[in-house]
């Protein structure tokens, strides 16, 4: 029995889920918990503008989190095509939103992926819906960098994977060292990127622009 049991079939087809509808008894008990939260801030949650925030809150914070419930490997798997394709596929400027664990604050970016088929190519469009699946949950940069990689590797079984991903995070620019405008850049390769050579080719595709 899963957290998300109301969700219904159709939602959770090919591992990839779309929140439009909350578990109601969660809503509510986090809510209950950041009216809690408003009160040790200081505020009044009764007054007109707070009414509704912590619902708000708690249904922000399911959608934010909805990966946990997404199988990305299902996702790749329901996409898979025999393909003699065997050049690298690069889909780069991937969009990405997470919360780190450490603060639940967000951090943003892009990210961009490379593989080498193998045997098989993927929808392209199931690229994405991986770094969703993965993003959408407490991460660290660093950690959700590895899992994309090690989800394509393992699931597509390719020559060989890349991944970069550029990150400015909501933690470091409006708290602590307040740096607003760094950013955190983190790469995994396997296979025949380790080769210095493909690498290369791959950083040169990932910066070079189109115009
Ligand atoms: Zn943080």
């Amino acid at each position: 029995m899963t957290n998300h049991e109301y969700l219904n079939e159709e939602e959770t087809m090919n591992g990839y889920t779309k929140i439009d509808r909350y578990n109601p008894e969660k809503i509510e008990n986090i809510a209950k918990h950041y009216s809690e939260v408003l009160i040790e801030m200081g505020e009044d949650p009764t007054r007109e503008g707070l009414l509704k925030t912590p619902e708000r809150v708690a249904k922000a914070l399911q959608f934010l989190t909805q990966g946990y419930d997404a199988q990305p490997a299902e996702i790749l798997k329901s996409a898979m095509f025999t393909e003699d394709y065997s050049q690298m596929v690069v889909v780069k400027d991937i969009e990405v939103f997470s919360m780190c664990e450490h603060h639940m604050l967000p951090f943003f970016g892009k990210a961009h992926i490379a593989y080498i088929p193998n045997g098989h190519i993927v929808g392209l469009s199931k690229l994405p819906r991986v770094v969703d699946a993965f993003a959408r949950r407490l991460q660290v940069q660093e950690r959700l960098t590895n899992e994309i990689r090690d989800c394509i590797q393992d699931t597509l079984k390719p020559a060989g994977v890349a991944i970069v991903m550029e990150c400015k995070h909501l933690c470091m620019a409006m708290r602590g060292v307040q740096k607003q405008n760094s950013v955190t850049t983190t790469s995994a390769f396997t296979g025949a990127f380790e080769n210095e050579k493909t690498r290369a080719e791959f950083l040169r595709l990932i910066t070079a622009s189109l115009d």
